[in-house]
């Protein structure tokens, strides 16, 4: 199939406005690595655009209108927001939903130790990654320490250029020669993920006596412990309440000479949650409401309180159809969520030059070949997918060659090679259309992921036209 070429449709007014939206997606994304502070910039972004918290109106018993705004946090960790629109939701709602948890390593409850002078942080890595990818880079800390007392201390280390940063270490290549006879599965494993932290033993000033600094037991622990407490206010205990996110320290860049991509941590999926958003906060008042969902726990199957899976959207569709006066029983609920449409916002393997051999070029995703749509993901014949429905691609296909956006069909790779999921299927079982549909990545599920700025403004036109344009 011959698609047409992205970058060279584009005016030179329209490049500027491709240009515009990336370099808020860089800040987006700089200032995003973990759920949580993605859920700071998406409320931060949200309510400067007159978007209401649903808990804030149902307290205050105000009913919701024709071109209303309303978002809901879940544990600070998943959002979803809606635009009320013109038809009543019985008529179903178009649904943009796309996930802000990336792979990363989380620090492990009972992380601290000191061993052979260093003091060291043992990790549990959390979604799939390459383990040997995460060795000798800079890495920085993210997350919050919560106290038995109730208060939260927001930890962000690394990023700061006047920041320390941390790593792990790596063997020298000098001495790697059985390392390097290993299967890469095997060359770096998950419990040698520990991030070194700290070297220096703790100082004493000369009250303490000589036999009190002899008698010390792991200084360079104790030090660690003393600089947590002075500067953050907490100690080794704390860790157990702890949720800590140590990933590739640094801000996202423009690559490449012609600055036509993005390199940065995290693009999956949060370069669908960036379009997404966009989208949603530059929508006019749509026909159907439309809602978007910024989930966490994708990477580790969506499960848990804030995981797709977890009953919280639905919950907050209840309650926004019950402000509308729309709901009068589960009926009306279970009506509307079958009738709406969604996509399934999630990134694509795009065709790697140096692994051509991993892809099936005809059904596969290029870097700046447009949006990606998947019809199904999955593994072992389409095992675990949502398998989109005919009707539903041929309606989109409508909605998107009428608003003149590109887009290309893939498949994850060449069959048998591997796979992988996304929520589309969580939100099919409510019997809604689904597709998935996002932006190609390189490197996907690397410390550093790239994508290009064509297929994020795409994305994001896209986005726009399936909110203001579907409707089966
Ligand atoms: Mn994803
Ligand atoms: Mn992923």
């Amino acid at each position: 199939m011959e698609y047409d070429k992205v970058w060279k449709k584009y005016s030179q007014a329209e490049l500027k406005k491709l240009e515009k939206i990336n370099a808020e997606y860089i800040d987006f994304l700089s200032n995003g690595k973990t759920e949580r502070e993605c859920v700071d910039e998406i409320v931060n972004m949200a309510e400067a655009e007159g978007y209401v918290e649903l808990e804030k109106l149902i307290a205050s018993g105000k009913k919701l209108k024709i071109g209303d705004k309303v978002y809901s946090v879940w544990m600070n960790k998943s959002v979803v927001m809606f635009k009320i629109g013109k038809k009543p939701f019985s008529e179903g709602i178009n649904i943009l939903g796309a996930h802000i948890d990336s792979p990363r390593m989380d620090v492990k409850q009972n992380p601290l130790y000191e061993k052979d002078d260093f003091a060291i942080l043992d990790t549990h890595y959390y979604g799939g990654i390459k383990k040997y990818q995460y060795v000798a880079l800079p890495l920085a800390i993210h997350g919050v320490v919560v106290k038995t007392d109730g208060t939260t201390v927001e930890i962000n280390v690394g990023e700061d250029p006047d920041d320390p940063v941390f790593f792990v270490s790596d063997l020298l290549i000098h001495l790697a020669q059985e390392q390097m006879e290993k299967k890469a599965s095997k060359v770096v494993e998950g419990e040698d993920l520990d991030i070194i932290v700290g070297n220096k033993p703790i100082v004493f000033g000369n009250d303490v006596k000589a036999k009190d600094k002899k008698d010390e037991k792991e200084p360079v622990k104790k030090a660690i412990l003393q600089i947590l407490k002075d500067q953050y206010g907490f100690e080794e205990k704390d860790f157990l309440s702890a949720e800590l996110e140590v990933v590739p320290a640094g801000r996202a860049r423009e690559a490449g000479f012609d600055r036509s991509m993005i390199l940065s941590y995290g693009q999956d999926d949060r370069v669908c949650a960036y379009t997404s958003l966009r989208a949603m906060l530059d929508l006019p008042t749509c026909d159907r409401t439309v809602c978007t969902i910024l989930v966490d726990k994708e990477e580790i199957g969506s499960v848990g309180a804030t995981g797709m899976r977890s009953k919280f959207f639905e919950n907050a569709v209840a309650e926004v159809m019950n402000l509308c006066g729309e709901y009068k029983s589960e009926l009306d609920l279970k009506r509307a969520l079958a009738r709406s449409c969604m996509l399934s916002s999630d990134v694509s393997a795009a065709v790697d030059p140096n692994y051509e051999s991993a892809f099936e070029k005809k059904n596969a995703s290029f870097l700046g070949g447009g949006v990606v749509f998947n019809k199904f993901t999955g593994s072992r014949g389409k095992s675990g997918s949502n398998d989109a429905n005919a009707e539903y691609i041929a309606a989109i296909r409508k909605v998107y060659d009428d608003a003149k956006i590109s887009y290309q069909f893939a498949e994850l790779g060449r069959v048998d090679l591997g796979g992988g999921g996304t929520i589309a299927y969580i939100l099919a079982l409510y019997g809604m259309n689904v597709i998935d549909c996002g932006v190609a990545v390189l490197n996907m599920h690397s410390p550093w992921e790239a994508t290009s700025k064509a297929d994020v403004y795409e994305t994001y036109k896209g986005y726009i036209a399936f909110c203001k344009g579907m409707d089966l």
